[in-house]
């Protein structure tokens, strides 16, 4: 196989990646793009997720420009609120615990909006994300948490548009095709070494983007930086994501930067495989937790199900529950709370038990103390202020009094059966700690000082996310940071033909 040299290059086919790809092309630029999976599994972690994204708006007519397909019986049923630059930046900071980057928060809020009218004009379509970040009551529809717009066809459906686009614009895309070392010409990064097959190739690029995603699916990079015990975390997506674009880096005397040992982790079927799989893509999380209740094998909750909407806590309880006995948890609801159920609680890979009383359900929970079990139903039970209303739609105060572990919204006795319950495991999403870079996306140098022809973007970006994170960040993020990826470098190298026209010149001149 022959490549041919590009002005940039850019590692990954992701998100990230084909933004900046897409970037780099309408700034002038030549782009190559290199996806280490086959065409069959092409995308990474991009391709799993239900394609939320989180982006600010100011009310119903901002989302129009976004959403021109947007009905009027959809806007007439439904409260869609605003999401507020004010509103994303409290919960970058709320939920970093104030260590995230201000700059790099800052670029992620102010341009969130603007980059998804750029990815509508480049052809991504959006539609609301009903059912799950609104439901009905009193006959409409009201939006909470932030995240009112996923891609249309969710993560396949987002990969599938950009892929497009990008073909269309004239971008070659080489798949099963491994970045394997970055080349440098002196201390500049001149292109790529890939492997293709038992074959090394060297792509040679004005510019280089590193997109490929974080190191979740690297066990021993996971123990590594995120601690002893999360060699035994399922990965939810890519298998491909080991690391590769943190570590080339590295190498060349990148600066990392962020949150190493931490990662964003949710509660996932505890049986499913070791790595995501695409024809279930996001179906194995249950993220409906705050609903019910959850129980270790010891028969203990552990956990507030209900400390807040599952966008602020579902991407920290991972980790609650990798720490738990045995690393599993069970979730149980009663039928007062079942039609409120997401949809991947209705798919077929799931390990679920169902009983019409307590003492019935509790031996069927697989691997946990029965006895305790029931003790911890009857306390919490007793423990629920049913004074106070139920809403899914707000954070309801509808809360548990005098236990140890508080429930502190949505809670309701265990009550009406059948109960229905559904054994989790943690699934870790994607790690937190990478690369340092400046706001034109330039990969920093250990002296922090911009390593020529270097950009980054994505999830292998670090200092963004600390401890936890606000759903539909990530993606939002990639393609924020992306384009700017793809200008910066797309214009570096116009800079850098500039530079080489004038130096001939200036020494023309001092001779
Ligand atoms: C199940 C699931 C659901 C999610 N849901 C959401 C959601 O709804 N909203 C949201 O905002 N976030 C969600 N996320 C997080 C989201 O997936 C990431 O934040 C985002 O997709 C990361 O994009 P990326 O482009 O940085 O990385 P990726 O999409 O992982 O892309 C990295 C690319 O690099 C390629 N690659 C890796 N190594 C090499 C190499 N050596 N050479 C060449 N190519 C290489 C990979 O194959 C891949 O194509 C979810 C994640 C998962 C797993």
């Amino acid at each position: 196989m022959k490549f041919k040299s590009a002005d940039v290059v850019v590692i990954g086919a992701g998100n990230a990646a084909l933004c900046a790809a897409l970037s780099a092309r309408e700034h002038g630029a030549s782009v190559c793009v290199l996806e280490r999976a086959p065409l069959s599994e092409a995308g990474g972690n991009t391709r799993f997720t239900a394609g939320a994204m989180r982006v600010c708006y100011s009310g119903v007519d901002d989302l129009k420009k976004l959403m021109p397909d947007l009905t009027q019986d959809e806007i007439d049923s439904t409260d869609f609120g605003a999401y507020t630059e004010a509103s994303f930046f409290d919960d970058m900071f709320r939920m970093t615990q104030f260590r995230t980057d201000p700059a790099h928060v800052e670029t992620l809020v102010t341009n969130s909006f603007k980059t998804l009218l750029w990815m509508r004009e480049k052809g991504v379509r959006f539609v609301p994300i009903y059912g799950r970040q609104a439901f009905k009551v009193n006959g409409r529809f009201k939006f909470w948490g932030g995240l009112t717009v996923e891609a249309w066809g969710g993560g396949e459906g987002l990969v599938d548009q950009l892929t497009k686009a990008a073909v269309r614009d004239g971008i070659q895309i080489h798949y099963d095709t491994r970045a394997v070392e970055l080349l440098l010409d002196g201390v500049d990064v001149s292109g790529v070494k890939v492997r293709v097959d038992d074959k090394l190739y060297d792509i040679h690029a004005k510019s280089v983007i590193v997109a490929s995603g974080g190191f979740q699916a690297n066990p021993e990079m996971r123990t590594r930086y995120l601690g002893p015990g999360w060699e035994l975390a399922k990965v939810r997506g890519s298998r491909f994501s080991t690391g590769d674009g943190i570590r080339m880096a590295l190498k060349i005397g990148a600066a990392n930067a962020g949150n190493w040992s931490g990662c964003h982790a949710v509660g996932w079927e505890r049986n499913a495989p070791e790595f995501g799989d695409l024809s279930v893509g996001d179906g194995f999380q249950k993220h409906s937790y705050p609903f019910g209740i959850m129980v270790n094998a010891r028969g203990h909750r552990f956990v507030d199900e209900g400390a807040d909407f599952r966008n602020y806590t579902y991407a920290k309880y991972g980790r609650v529950i990798l720490e738990q006995p045995q690393q599993f948890a069970w979730q149980i609801f009663d039928q007062k709370v079942t039609h409120l159920l997401r949809d991947e609680y209705r798919i077929q890979k799931v390990t679920k038990v169902t009983a019409n009383t307590l003492e019935e359900l509790a031996p069927k929970l697989e691997g946990v103390d029965a006895q305790q079990f029931l003790k911890t139903v009857r306390a919490y039970n007793a423990a629920v202020r049913t004074d106070i209303a139920f809403n899914p739609n707000e954070k309801d105060g509808r809360r548990t009094e005098g236990l140890e572990i508080p429930k502190s919204n949505w809670a309701n006795t265990l009550d009406k059966p059948p109960y229905e319950a559904y054994a989790v495991t943690c699934g870790i999403t994607f790690t937190f700690g990478g690369l340092r870079v400046n706001s034109d996306a330039q990969v920093l140098d250990e002296d922090l000082r911009p390593i020529r022809n270097l950009f980054a973007a994505g999830e292998l970006v670090g200092g963004i996310f600390y401890f936890n994170y606000p759903g539909g960040a990530g993606l939002t993020s990639g393609s924020v940071f992306g384009k700017i990826a793809g200008r910066s470098a797309a214009l570096a190298q116009a800079r850098t033909a500039d530079e080489s026209r004038v130096a001939p010149l200036v020494r023309s001149v001092k001779t």
